[in-house]
């Protein structure tokens, strides 16, 4: 890419970059005839200043927050010279990772004919070596005797992507996910569209392999190319959850369309865990269109229900998923990371994660695990959280977070147990809170009176 996209400026400030509410920048999306990055077509933004639109539009990276990632970066208004075209789709293809999901998948093949002896690792390149290959690899750190099981577990030798803002990859507990794979085999679901779940997609695809009578599959979409190392080109799919962009083209597209129509389109269910940093909008949009890739099929077709979907996010996302899909609703299951030091669950004293299901199918049909303290409230027909009382007022088990919440008469709702009614703000609030009023609420929560960084919701008991 010429020099000009990366001195242009203007997309340093991606702090904002998750909401019209906030002042910064707004996602305008997707739209037709967009240039593109190495990550597929690019999302169209604009500044905001106090929730108005104001100055130029430009496009920028959908997948990268950090510009050190992907430096992308054009006016809408801009003219690209007809030089500065063929230079970008140059740069575009020499961004492409190294080896295509094909040769990956050859090189697979012969991988697993190797004696354990053999089979290698590199760390740094985060590749698995041919022989041929270990010389090139003699002063990088590798680890030997690849088994077959490690094989079949790929979140567990590749580390976890870290880039905060990017592309941070948090692991399910192993509670967490075989909580979810009970689920989905209770809720007779025989196929998986694992969006951004690999640990999901390799537990699935290993009982698989192993135990003759396990009849779920799923297929894995994912932006995190190394995957394509350990899966057959109709098992993984290079995915952009930002944009709806397969990387490999129409024949990854039809890949994943083969996968829903199997069976009609029947007995199949979406589930994701995107990262958390915002752009809402992006998701859904895409989401919205592997629903409408279902609904081709005979199932989707006669059927005037969404493909059934679990999109797992932070509870105080709920509005802005209710905004896109109402018709899901909030589970109180938490959901539990491996890898993330606050997400881990409550009962032995850490803290408590914020990250729940949500889902388009009946709450009643969720059952979640009675021994980890979930109950059924008969009134709200959906399990909850042992803390989340049932108020008489609102007529509903109000408590988010698992602690129980209280009703305020003045709010007419409940809230927080920290909280309390501050005459001045005319709401519950912290105790210690600046009696302020800023126009453009927060990000996170949509409340008025702080930025997102200060968002009480954020910060867990
Ligand atoms: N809890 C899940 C992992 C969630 S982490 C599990 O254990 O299976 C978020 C996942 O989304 C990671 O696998 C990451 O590679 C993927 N991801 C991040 N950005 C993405 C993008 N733009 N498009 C598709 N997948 C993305
Ligand atoms: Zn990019
Ligand atoms: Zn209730
Ligand atoms: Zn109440
Ligand atoms: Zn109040």
């Amino acid at each position: 890419e010429g020099g000009g996209d990366m001195a242009a400026g203007g997309a340093d400030d991606r702090e904002g970059w998750c909401g019209p509410a906030a002042g910064g920048l707004a996602l305008l999306g997707l739209v037709p005839g967009a240039p593109s990055c190495p990550h597929g077509p690019a999302l169209l933004f604009v500044k905001t200043s106090q929730g108005k639109e104001e100055g130029r539009r430009f496009y920028a990276c959908s997948a990268c927050r950090d510009r050190k990632d992907c430096n992308f970066f054009q006016w809408e208004d801009e003219k690209v010279s007809e030089t500065r075209l063929a230079a970008r789709e140059e740069y575009n293809r020499s961004h492409q990772p190294f080896f295509t999901h094909r040769q990956n998948a050859e090189r697979y093949k012969n991988f697993v004919l190797l004696p354990l002896s053999k089979r290698r690792f590199c760390q740094e390149c985060q590749q698995l070596l041919l022989p041929a290959e270990w010389e090139k690899h003699s002063d990088h750190q590798f680890v030997c005797d690849i088994s077959t099981a490690q094989l079949k577990s790929p979140s567990r030798i590749l580390y976890p992507l870290e880039n905060k803002k990017t592309n941070a990859q948090y692991l399910f507990a192993d509670r967490s996910c075989q909580f979810l794979l009970d689920l989905i085999i209770d809720l007779g679901f025989r196929r998986v569209l694992s969006v951004g779940t690999p640990r999901l997609h390799e537990i699935i695809q290993s009982k698989a392999s192993q135990e003759e009578d396990f009849r779920v599959r799923s297929l894995l979409l994912d932006i995190d190319f190394r995957y394509s190392q350990f899966y057959a080109e109709d098992e993984f799919c290079h995915y952009n959850m930002f944009n709806h962009y397969f990387f490999g083209g129409e024949a990854a597209r039809e890949t994943c369309r083969k996968f829903l129509y199997q069976d009609n389109g029947e007995r199949v269910i979406m589930v994701t865990d995107p990262p958390f940093g915002g752009l809402v909008e992006a998701l859904a949009s895409s989401f919205k269109k592997l629903m409408a890739m279902w609904k081709e099929t005979e199932e989707g077709g006669h059927n005037s229900q969404e493909m059934p979907t679990f999109w797992i996010f932070p509870y105080f996302f709920e509005s802005r998923i209710l905004e896109f899909f109402p018709s899901f609703s909030m589970m109180d299951y938490q959901v539990d990371y491996d890898n993330h030091a606050l997400y881990k669950h409550g009962k032995t004293g850490r803290r408590q994660s914020p990250v729940r299901i949500f889902t388009n199918l009946t709450p009643s049909t969720i059952v979640l695990p009675v021994e980890e303290g979930y109950r059924f409230c008969t009134i709200c027909q959906r399990y909850v959280s042992s803390g989340n009382q049932h108020c008489e007022i609102c007529n509903s088990c109000t408590s988010k977070d698992g602690r129980q919440w209280k009703h305020c008469v003045l709010c007419k709702k409940c809230v927080k147990p920290s909280w309390f009614h501050c005459n001045n703000c005319n709401c519950c609030a912290l105790q210690n809170h600046t009696c302020e009023k800023t126009d453009a609420g927060c990000f996170v929560c949509g409340k008025a009176g702080h930025k997102r960084s200060t968002c009480p919701s954020l910060s867990h008991a």
